[in-house]
């Protein structure tokens, strides 16, 4: 078994390991605390992490059987998973299927509306500004990432990467709304990192449109670990077999 190494990174829902003697590895641990509003709300419960590492876990896993390089390797027991180590390019890259949160707040849209084809959103990841919006052409003419020759393979992934996901999900019986990605480079190219996770996902029930996912937290709206739990239950009922068996 690998050893875990000193904590590089601790973020508001994941700690980060290195691996002693695998200086090409990290070793992710998926805490039991939600955030929300930057931090300014918090709250947690018992086998969060857990949860959240398991959906992790296949959605990664999946991905892998459909081509979509990432950096998942293995899991380690209940709410770890040793990945591998690249360099975060410092952007949010999200895409909605139909309009919530953010986007359909600051235009004054209706939540919920359906989007004509999936919409790509830039955030530049940077605390001090709060991650703000960025257009891709303030991404290349200002330079604000090293790697901006790249933008057009991230932009050609994150749309590839929800075609898979928004399949994943619905024969789930779950409904993709929205979801962020982060991306990061080896010296093999760019992969799929961070993760994706009802932390960072909209997940609406397909029959009744109930809300599995973080925004029972952020809303207060109650029965945040029955969200997520029936995320996990249900993807798990379509996908864990098949994964597990290395089928698909
Ligand atoms: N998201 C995230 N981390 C962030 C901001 C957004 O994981 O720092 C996810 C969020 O959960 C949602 C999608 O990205 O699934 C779009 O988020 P939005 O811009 O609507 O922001 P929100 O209002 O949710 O903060």
């Amino acid at each position: 078994m690998l050893k875990k190494g000193p904590l590089l990174y601790e973020g508001k829902g994941k700690k980060v390991h290195s691996v002693e003697g695998h200086s090409d590895r990290i070793i992710l641990f998926f805490k039991d605390s939600l955030t929300a509003y930057e931090g300014a709300k918090k709250g947690s419960f018992t086998g969060k992490g857990a949860i959240c590492r398991n959906v992790f876990s296949l959605v990664f896993r999946y991905l892998k059987t459909q081509g979509v390089l990432n950096h998942w390797i293995e899991d380690r027991g209940a709410e770890e998973s040793v990945c591998l180590k690249t360099h975060i390019i410092p952007l949010e890259v999200v895409i909605r299927n139909r309009l919530a949160g953010s986007t359909a707040k600051r235009l004054g849209l209706e939540e919920g509306n359906s989007i004509p084809s999936p919409l790509l959103e830039y955030y530049y990841k940077k605390d001090e500004l709060h991650d703000p919006f960025v257009s891709e052409d303030q991404i290349i003419q200002l330079s604000l990432i090293k790697e901006k020759n790249i933008l057009p393979e991230i932009k050609t992934q994150a749309f590839l990467i929800n075609e898979k996901l928004k399949a994943f999900f619905s024969e789930a019986g779950i409904e993709l709304i929205d979801f962020k990605m982060e991306f990061g480079t080896t010296s093999k190219g760019l992969i799929l990192a961070d993760d994706i996770t009802p932390d960072s996902c909209r997940l609406w029930d397909m029959k009744d449109g109930w809300r599995m996912d973080k925004d029972r937290f952020r809303q207060g709206w109650g029965q945040v670990e029955k969200g997520y739990q029936t995320i996990l239950e249900k993807i798990s009922q379509r996908w864990k077999k098949e994964l597990d068996e290395g089928l698909s």
